[in-house]
């Protein structure tokens, strides 16, 4: 989608903008039909379901627009999103690679449910694309991937991920969500795909669920046709919510950036902390890579303390500002020990398998003063 404008910020307020009787914001169309004026087909009649409401058309050029895409498409969460863009590249007998570590979510619909459909999938180490092609196959279809892993924020090789892709014919796709368009632009990059939690970041108000794919032209209307029959539309309301919200996602964001890496150079210089996992730190093992493709790392950290679970349930209980909750990329900060929460559809075997362990706490910091932030952190530790 080409804009006169390049900047992020001013794409962010003004593409897809629509000025109905002269109102500055686009009012909620909250009709599930439209009169008939002569459409072709079924898909061109204006219905909520078919996502071609003026609310459903405003957010994909705005989104399309933020990530250099063709086109974008908006659905009822992330998870719609990341599981009706795999059925749409995937049918019974094709196989699928993908990146070990995961969100809760993806992982199980990849292990639980894409195996009911008949499609196959193996594991890849991110950080080993040396590996990858002992696991491709000839019904290799598309490789899977997260730009910053939930909750270790560990960095694939996303530049690998799109040669690999390209050198074998097959659909990337990254789940973006975690970096947000501010700090990452796949398609950029060479991606064919970028998907979203919109919940997160994109809204960041905490208020809504929704998801979306953006990429090209042939790639998104394959995942909108398949979207009309599965049905997960997101309703004009949450349209609205998301739109609203998407307006001041640069500014949130790079608070965002700069709120988790004060707290986590905080965290790593405090005596009770044993590690800290965030890509901003130099000690992050990819640092250099984040540092190469990304313009900030997010609000996302996590981090052990010395001792076991109950040295960090009480930290989490102690603290006043951060609300014990799951969920990122809202304005508040959130904190969850992830085996009990994103984490806990994985059995045991595959917490250890991708280095998740028990004790293992994640931040989701919010646009607070950074200075809160780390005095809050600074006297719930004292003592533990
Ligand atoms: N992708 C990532 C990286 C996530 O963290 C989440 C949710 O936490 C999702 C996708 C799923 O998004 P939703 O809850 O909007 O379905």
């Amino acid at each position: 989608m080409s804009t006169p404008f390049k900047g992020i910020e001013t794409q962010l307020i003004h593409a897809g903008e629509v000025r109905v009787e002269g109102a500055v914001c686009l009012p909620v169309f909250q009709s599930s039909t439209f009169e008939y004026s002569g459409q072709g087909s079924y898909h061109d009649l204006k219905y909520i379901r078919l996502n071609n409401t003026p609310n459903h058309h405003a957010l994909h050029t705005k989104l399309a627009a933020i990530e250099g895409g063709e086109a974008a498409l908006v659905m009822a969460s992330g998870m719609a999103a990341i599981s009706t863009a795999l059925i749409a590249f995937l049918k019974a007998g094709d196989h699928l690679l993908a990146q070990s570590c995961l969100y809760g979510g993806t992982h199980s619909f990849i292990t639980q449910d894409l195996p009911d459909l008949g499609v196959t999938f193996d594991f890849i180490d991110g950080n080993d694309p040396d590996s990858w092609a002992g696991k491709l196959r000839p019904e290799t279809r598309a490789i899977y991937v997260e730009t910053m892993t939930n909750p270790l924020l560990e960095v694939p090789d996303l530049r690998a991920v799109v040669r690999f892709a390209r050198a074998h014919d097959l659909v990337s796709m990254v789940d973006n969500t975690f970096a947000s368009p501010v700090n990452f632009r796949p398609l950029a990059h060479g991606f064919d795909l970028s998907l979203h939690s919109c919940t997160k970041y994109l809204n960041g108000h905490s208020d809504i669920v929704a998801g979306c794919v953006i990429g090209k032209e042939t790639h998104v209307s394959r995942i909108l046709h398949k979207l009309n029959h599965l049905g997960g539309s997101l309703d004009p309301h949450a349209c609205f919510l998301l739109h609203r919200g998407m307006k001041t996602l640069a500014l949130r964001v790079r608070q965002q950036n700069e709120n988790a890496l004060r707290l986590s150079q905080f965290l790593s210089a405090h005596p009770a902390v044993e590690r800290v996992n965030y890509p901003g730190l130099e000690t992050h093992p990819q640092h250099r890579r984040a540092r190469e493709l990304f313009e900030g790392c997010g609000g996302v950290l996590s981090f052990e303390m010395r001792g076991g679970v109950k040295e960090a349930d009480a930290l989490i209980s102690r603290l006043k500002l951060p609300i014990s909750a799951p969920s990122l990329g809202g304005v508040e900060s959130l904190i969850t020990r992830p085996v009990t929460t994103s984490h806990s559809g994985l059995s045991r075997e595959e917490h250890a398998r991708v280095g998740i362990n028990d004790k293992l706490i994640r931040v989701a910091v919010g646009i607070e003063s950074p200075d809160d932030l780390c005095a809050d952190f600074e006297q719930a530790l004292e003592g533990l």
